[in-house]
C-alpha cells in the first residue's frame, strides 16, 4: 500500500454545490425513495380512481400494484402474488422477449400491474427511464409495447471548489463521477487532475443534462455536453467553451480561439476513480533520495488504465528489468520518449514497433519492479535528456480561422451570458467567500 491510501480523506465541499431548479430537487427526494423501495418486495398497492364518482354512479376500480426486481423473489413469484395466474406471467415473458433479457435485468428495475375490477389487465416495465413497456390485454392475448418517452435537455450551471481532487469534489452530485470525468477530458490537455489540483482550486461550467418525464415528473437521464468551463488553478485559469471544428464536429477552443486539442496530454493516467489526494504524491521519497528520479509518479488504484499521451511508436514493452518492472517505452515525434513503469500488465498488442494513438491504453498501474505500492511512473525524455514532464510547455492547439472567428467569439458571448444568468457576474474573490 502507497502513502497515499493512508491520507485521511478531507471531507469535501462544493461550494455553492449546484443549482438546481425545484423540480430537480424533487427528483433527488424521489431517487431516495426509490432507494428505500429497493430491496423491499412487497408489491405495493393503490386504489387509482373512486369506486364512486362525484354524482354516486360505480366506476370501474383501477389498482395499481407494482415492484422491484431483486435476488430473493424471482419476478414470476412476485407477479403470481401480486394477482395473476402464473399462465398469465408466462405470456407476459413471451411478450416481450424480442425487447427484454430477463436473465439480465438488474435488480431495482420496477414493474407496475394495473387491475380493472380486480382484474389483472395492464403490466409495465420500467427496464430504464428511457426503455419502458407496456403490456396490454393480459387476459387474453398480451401484446407489449414500447412507450414513446420523450428525452429533452437543459442546461445547467455547476461550480465548486477542490478540496482535496477532482474525483472528490463531485461525490455528491447525482452521477457525479461522469460529469468528473467528462470536465477532466475536456482539460486533459492542460490539466494533470491527478497531480495539478490544490486546495482552493475552483472551477465552473454549463453542461446539457437530459431528463425523462415519468409520471409527470421530470427524471435525471445522463449528462450530455460540457458547454463552457473554467477552472481557477494556482498555475493557471483555463478556459473552454464547445464549437464546431472545420469538419463540423464538437470541439474546445479557449477564450483566444485556440483549440484545446494538443499534440501531449497532461496525464498518462485515464481520469477514474481518484480518492488519494495530491499531497500524497510524492510517493517514494526515501528511493528518490538514494538515485536520481527521473519522472513522475502517479499513485493511483491497481489497473487504473495507463494512456500514451501523445501519438507514437512502441519502443519497448513487457518486463523491462528489476527496476522498471512491466512497461512500455513510446517514441513520439520532436525526439520525445516516454516511459511507463510498474505496470500491472501491458495491455494486449502493445508491443515493439506497434504504433499508438494519444489517448490509447496501453496497460494498466500495478506495482511490479522497484515499488512498494501501486503507482505509475511516467519518465519522459526529449532528445535524449530526462526532462520533468509536468514543466514542459507544449505547442498550443491550432487557431480558429479567422474566417470562423466572429461566429466563435458570439458564441462565447452567448455562454458567458448564460454562466450570469445562473451566477450572476461572478469575481474570484466571490467565489471563495461562497458559503
Ligand atoms: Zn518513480
Amino acid at each position: 500500500m502507497s502513502k497515499l491510501f493512508h491520507v485521511k480523506r478531507n471531507t469535501i465541499v462544493i461550494l455553492s454545490a449546484v443549482i438546481f431548479t425545484c423540480l430537480f430537487w424533487n427528483f433527488l427526494g424521489r431517487q431516495k425513495e426509490d432507494v428505500q423501495k429497493r430491496g423491499v418486495f412487497k408489491p405495493s398497492s393503490q386504489t387509482l380512481q373512486p369506486a364512486v364518482d362525484s354524482e354516486g354512479i360505480p366506476q370501474p376500480s383501477i389498482e395499481l400494484k407494482s415492484g422491484v426486481f431483486s435476488s430473493e423473489k424471482p419476478l414470476f413469484d412476485q407477479l403470481v402474488d401480486a394477482g395473476m395466474t402464473p399462465r398469465m406471467v408466462q405470456k407476459v415473458v413471451e411478450s416481450l422477449k424480442g425487447d427484454v433479457d430477463f436473465r439480465r435485468v438488474k435488480a431495482g428495475v420496477s414493474w407496475d400491474l394495473r387491475f380493472l375490477d380486480d382484474l389483472p389487465c395492464q403490466f409495465t416495465l420500467h427496464l430504464s427511464p428511457i426503455d419502458v413497456f407496456d403490456v396490454h390485454d393480459l387476459g387474453a392475448k398480451p401484446v407489449a409495447i414500447r412507450r414513446q418517452i420523450d428525452v429533452f435537455t437543459e442546461v445547467e450551471y455547476y461550480r465548486g471548489e477542490i478540496q482535496t481532487s477532482l474525483y472528490e469534489a463531485f461525490s455528491h452530485v447525482p452521477k457525479g463521477i461522469g460529469l468528473a470525468v467528462k470536465v477532466a477530458e475536456v482539460f486533459a490537455w492542460d490539466i494533470d487532475f491527478y497531480q495539478d489540483p490544490r486546495k482552493g482550486d475552483h472551477f465552473e461550467f454549463l453542461v446539457e443534462t437530459a431528463y425523462v418525464e415519468r409520471g409527470g415528473k421530470k427524471e435525471f437521464l445522463n449528462y450530455k455536453r460540457i458547454l463552457c468551463g473554467k477552472y481557477f488553478g494556482q498555475r493557471d485559469v483555463f478556459d473552454a467553451y464547445l464549437f464546431e471544428d472545420e469538419k463540423g464536429k464538437d470541439a474546445y477552443y479557449n477564450s483566444k480561439g485556440q483549440s484545446l486539442i494538443r499534440d501531449v496530454l497532461r496525464s498518462p493516467l485515464k481520469f477514474v476513480r481518484v480518492t488519494s489526494s495530491f499531497r500524497g504524491r510524492r510517493f517514494h521519497p526515501i528511493l528518490k533520495k538514494r538515485r536520481p528520479h527521473n519522472g513522475v509518479d502517479y499513485g493511483a488504484p491497481k489497473n487504473t488504465p495507463v494512456m500514451a499521451v501523445a501519438d507514437g511508436v512502441v519502443k519497448s514493452a513487457g518486463w523491462l528489468g528489476r527496476g522498471a518492472g512491466k512497461g512500455v517505452t513510446i517514441k513520439h515525434k520532436g525526439q520525445m520518449l516516454t516511459q511507463y513503469f510498474h505496470l500491472n500488465k501491458v495491455r494486449k498488442g502493445i508491443k515493439s514497433g506497434k504504433r499508438v494513438r494519444q489517448g490509447q491504453v496501453i496497460g494498466y498501474v500495478g506495482k511490479t519492479g522497484l515499488a512498494t505500492g501501486y503507482h505509475l511512473h511516467f519518465g519522459m525524455k526529449i532528445k535524449g535528456k530526462y526532462v520533468n514532464p509536468q514543466k514542459q510547455k507544449f505547442q498550443p492547439g491550432l487557431p480558429i480561422s479567422k474566417k470562423r472567428k466572429p461566429a466563435f467569439l458570439s458564441k462565447v458571448r452567448e455562454y458567458e451570458q448564460k454562466v450570469a444568468s445562473f451566477a450572476g457576474p461572478i469575481s474570484l474573490a466571490e467565489i471563495k467567500a461562497a458559503p
